[in-house]
């Protein structure tokens, strides 16, 4: 076995897989012998220096649910997130550490150290959110060469294990979040064409349903809360969840509600729950009309439907995809695992590429023949003041330089003016989004670039933004007239407030925490 590994940092669960000899890519069983890990962290009462994470971590939550994380990943990225436990202020990116320290741990066991990793992320995140990512990665003493959108993994670890030719969907719903991708596959070689996504949009938004039905239930038939306490909300979360799964098998569930009423049985059939659900799956259609519409194809050009995620197994999933493209979703391997399986595969490919006397010569041969190209996945811009023709006013706006989903590496410029004459400073800004509106956009990066002074107005400058397949994007602003340039580097997201120093002085601190 190989020390790269592939990390899938799920809201719900997690799984990690290493590649062997020849560079397939295999599941590592935790240290409870499970081959995906609950993304569930519980804080021990009594030695506040052992952090449970995993399944036990799921059992305890009933017990003391304010020592208890669950679903981080819906707040990865959110920089006015703390959780205070014990006098300590955790931060997303500490507690999903604590996650990928544990699959560390676990997978280090019987295959020496895991060292360089690549983490899946979903393709719509943004800089901040892929950024604080990693930053999890290296706080759990991992070296994270690369992240992979989840789809894309998915993407590979089909495409190099199974027969998959032609244009392809993947439709990848997980515990939280939801990610559509197309893509054209040919032997193996892998083109991305575009992808959408809702971050906030999974199995955990399901459950919340089932949870409301249970409390309506309730209240119908007792006329009485059913759930006083969090204690009790902890539990129904799981019942619900339960609930869910079952009624992926079966038409109907029953389940004992005990409130301070007293108890009753409560059965939802599948066809409520679909019902209930429904304004959440229509969500996902109209994201595939978006994507078809994004790659210019229509449902019958589409070769083969691929699921990931846990809550593909939603009968009403598969249907409604087979109902869209006339054909069933192909279901073949665990869509639990494909995600960290790519990852894996990812992770070569990468070696391979930057480290290529690095890597054996069993995996190199194993992965010679693969070849991912990626798209951009967001569109990068500017903000710029062009004047308007008809008010003769400027109008502040934000001027997409790269669009989204233009294939990697790529290059593109735009030519701007000076607005005043003597302008000596510019204030350039880098921005990720769709919109014209400055407001509506992310700024990822602002500078002043420093003119020559006194000189009339309408400079040209020209900005040229290049994104290479690192995800490692460099824009160039070039005052034309002097020859002078301002250069922005960036790695994702390398305008946040974590320095690399900032990151390694946290690993530095989580080292006294014990995860089991
Ligand atoms: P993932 O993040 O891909 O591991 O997906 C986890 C989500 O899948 C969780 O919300 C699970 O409740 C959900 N899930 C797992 N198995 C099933 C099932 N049989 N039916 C419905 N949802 C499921």
């Amino acid at each position: 076995m190989s020390n790269l590994a592939g990390i899938d940092l799920g809201t719900t669960f997690s799984a990690i897989a290493i590649l062997n000899d020849i560079g397939k890519a295999e599941i590592v069983p935790n240290a409870e012998g499970e081959r995906i890990t609950p993304s569930a962290i519980y804080f021990d009462d009594a030695d506040s220096s052992i952090i449970r994470v995993g399944i036990e971590a799921v059992n305890s939550r009933h017990l003391n649910p304010d020592r208890s994380v669950r679903w981080i990943k819906r707040h990865i990225g959110d920089t006015d997130y703390r959780l205070s436990i014990d006098g300590k202020d955790w931060t997303p990116q500490e507690l999903s550490s604590l996650i990928l320290k544990k699959l560390k741990q676990d997978a280090g066991i019987e295959n020496g150290e895991i060292t360089d990793v690549v983490i899946s992320v979903p393709a719509h995140f943004d800089e901040t959110r892929r950024k604080a990512t990693m930053d999890a990665g290296t706080m759990a003493g991992l070296n994270v060469i690369g992240i992979v959108n989840e789809p894309v993994a998915a993407a590979l670890y089909y495409a190099t294990t199974h027969n998959v030719a032609g244009r392809v969907l993947v439709y990848d719903l997980g515990g939280g979040t939801f990610d559509v991708t197309m893509l054209d596959v040919k032997d193996k070689d892998i083109q991305i064409v575009c992808s959408q996504g809702d971050h906030a949009l999974g199995g955990i938004d399901f459950d919340r349903k089932i949870l409301e039905m249970f409390e309506q239930g309730y209240k119908d038939h007792h006329d009485s809360e059913l759930i006083s306490c969090r204690e009790e909300r902890a539990k129904y979360e799981d019942e619900a969840e339960d609930a869910k799964k079952t009624l992926s098998r079966r038409d109907a569930v029953k389940k004992m509600l005990y409130g301070q009423a007293g108890s009753m049985r409560f059965e939802i059939s599948r066809q409520q729950f679909e019902e209930a659900i429904e304004p959440l799956i229509s969500r996902t259609d109209i994201l595939v009309e978006v994507i078809l519409e994004e790659a210019g194809c229509k449902a019958t050009d589409v070769n083969k439907v691929i699921l990931a995620g846990g809550s593909t197994r939603m009968p009403v999933v598969r249907k409604r995809l087979q109902q869209k493209f006339g054909f069933a979703p192909e279901i073949a391997v665990n869509v639990d695992e494909c995600v960290a399986l790519g990852a894996a595969i990812q992770a070569g490919l990468t070696k391979l590429k930057d480290e290529p006397d690095k890597i054996s010569a069993g995996i190199s041969g194993g992965l010679k023949d693969v070849r991912l190209k990626d798209v951009c996945n967001h569109s990068y811009g500017t903000i710029c003041a062009p004047k308007d023709r008809q008010t003769g006013q400027y109008v502040v706006e934000n001027r997409i330089i790269l669009p989204k989903n233009t294939p990697l590496p790529c290059e593109k410029s735009q030519q701007f003016y000076t607005m005043v004459d003597g302008q000596t400073q510019l204030e350039v800004t880098v921005t990720q989004g769709e919109d014209t509106d400055p407001d509506y956009v992310n700024k990822i990066a602002t500078e002043v670039f420093e003119l020559p002074p006194d000189r009339p107005a309408g400079r040209p400058i020209k900005v040229t933004y290049s994104y290479d397949t690192n995800q490692r994007m460099h824009c160039r602003f070039e005052d034309e007239e002097s020859g002078k340039n301002l250069e922005v580097d960036f790695c994702i997201g390398a305008n946040d407030e974590l320095t690399r120093a900032d990151v390694e002085q946290k690993a530095q601190e989580l080292v006294s925490f014990k995860v089991e």
